[in-house]
């Protein structure tokens, strides 16, 4: 351990900010399964996935030997004007727990989406204009994914069409015009404008919609229009791969300070901050040179880690998307009304749930009640109003300075504080009245989403 004093807010210089994505899959024994074909249940090739996907994303996605991909200069500029994000050493958080732990945290929040989406917003914006497309569709569910491809789509002057989760489109009103301020078009899903849309309320009139809908309208709309594509925020392996300036950044920043965690969190919902936060850590555990503690924390009532079961799935409830090996709680799960609308996915990103099979991360799920009682107390410490999903995060982070208060282990614990929860007031509104709810799903509700899984010959 050094002994050089350790800022509350460790920053990098631009030139120390990271020009490569680092691409985990490339030091993994076991790579994470190919994605399947819906039609012909084979790996699905580049030609095939070209009608939804952008070229350049989608070698991104196949690559798995690769370890560094370079950053196109123009996603450099656009990242230099919010980032690099602060490494915060949470000195007072420490101090009112009185633990001899160390607290870090990685702060994505500081842009205007509130959140990490931005960092492969940009990127994916990017090489759908360089493919010279004229726009891209997207589902949002709490909103931040639409937020931060807005304020992408705007930059780099493309068409963005959000297909939003009906209950967030009207609970959220501020985030879809945010959305609106940055050009985006957003319809409520499900819709009667798409196929999918259709069929999903016939099916279900009433239905508030979710995640895996809104995905099979956003893709339905980008095969039905010349010159557009389908972007997605969170679970693809490219999504992720974009997410490790996260963890680079974490990195540098801790070697500038001879610092190495024993311990780091993230939440996880579809598995991209999580992804990026740890994939360079993971890499030097893969190639054997160094270990640690890694924990995904998910919420009790959408616990595809914990409870879920890892075998070929559909990314959507329309069945339209490829196949993904992955943790999975099956494509017709619909989770409670939790209050962390980014955790809310029935999956998990390919590549962590490799990972997490391997034995080489551990997962935990809590519940919203107590991830806000987190989010509270460290509002109150800290400062910074943290978003339900990040919560998550917090409250691990909390639960494990604790025990090193028991034990005198001055453990290094660093975790991803993904964004802000300025527009999560009506859960925090929830919770300061007093009438949050707890839902832990029964193994029969459970047992209702596997027997919706497809039957895929391993
Ligand atoms: C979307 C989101 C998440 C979860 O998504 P991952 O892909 O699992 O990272 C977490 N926190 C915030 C603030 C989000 O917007």
């Amino acid at each position: 351990m050094s002994n050089k004093e350790i800022p509350y807010k460790i920053y990098l210089n631009e030139n120390e900010m990271p020009k490569q994505w680092y691409n985990v899959r490339a030091d993994m024994k076991n790579k994470p399964a190919p994605l399947l074909n819906a039609a012909t249940m084979k790996p699905i090739t580049f030609e095939e996935l070209r009608p939804v996907f952008c070229d350049e994303l989608i070698n991104q996605e196949l690559d798995d030997v690769n370890p560094y991909i370079d950053i196109p200069e123009e996603i450099l500029k656009f990242y230099k004007m919010y980032r690099p994000a602060p490494l915060v050493r949470a000195y007072c958080l420490e101090e009112k727990l009185g633990t001899p732990a160390k607290i870090y945290y990685k702060f994505e929040g500081n842009n205007t989406s509130g959140s990490h989406k931005l960092n492969s917003a940009i990127a994916q914006a990017y090489y759908a204009k360089k493919q010279g497309l004229k726009g891209v569709t997207t589902e949002t569910g709490a909103g931040q994914w639409g937020t931060a491809l807005s304020m992408a789509c705007s930059y780099f002057d493309l068409d963005c069409q959000v297909y939003m989760v009906k209950v967030s489109y009207e609970q959220k009103p501020f985030r879809r015009e945010v959305m609106r301020t940055y050009g985006a078009k957003v319809t409520p899903s499900p819709s009667e404008t798409t196929e999918v849309g259709r069929k999903i309320l016939a099916a279900h009139p009433g239905t508030t919609g979710s995640l895996g809908c809104a995905i099979s309208e956003a893709v339905e709309a980008a095969s039905l229009q010349e010159g557009y594509r389908y972007v997605l925020g969170s679970v693809l392996n490219q999504v992720l791969l974009h997410q490790t300036v996260i963890g680079l950044e974490t990195k540098t920043a801790l070697e500038k300070y001879d610092i190495s965690p024993d311990i780091i969190i993230g939440c996880a919902g579809g598995g991209s901050n999580l992804g990026g936060l740890i994939s360079p850590f993971m890499g030097e555990k893969l190639r054997g040179e160094k270990d640690y503690r890694i924990i995904a924390v998910e919420p009790a009532s959408c616990p595809s880690l914990t409870r879920g079961k890892y075998v070929y799935d559909y990314c959507d409830t329309g069945m339209v998307c490829p196949l993904s090996k992955m943790y999975t709680l099956g494509s017709g799960f619909i989770p409670s009304a939790n209050h962390a609308g980014g955790l809310r996915y029935h999956g998990m990103s390919s590549t962590l749930s490799q990972l997490y099979d391997d034995g080489l991360m551990e997962a935990v799920a809590v519940e919203q009640t107590s991830v806000f009682e987190a989010a509270q107390y460290f509002a109150r410490i800290e400062g910074i109003l943290p978003a339900p999903e990040s919560s998550h995060a917090i409250k691990v982070a909390i639960d494990e300075a604790k025990k090193c208060k028991e034990t005198g282990e001055e453990k290094t614990i660093v975790f991803g504080l993904t964004g802000t929860g300025y527009f999560d007031m009506m859960s925090y509104q929830k919770f300061n009245d007093g009438v949050m709810s707890d839902y832990i799903p029964t193994d029969e509700e459970l047992q209702a989403g596997f027997a919706g899984l497809p039957n895929v010959e391993a």
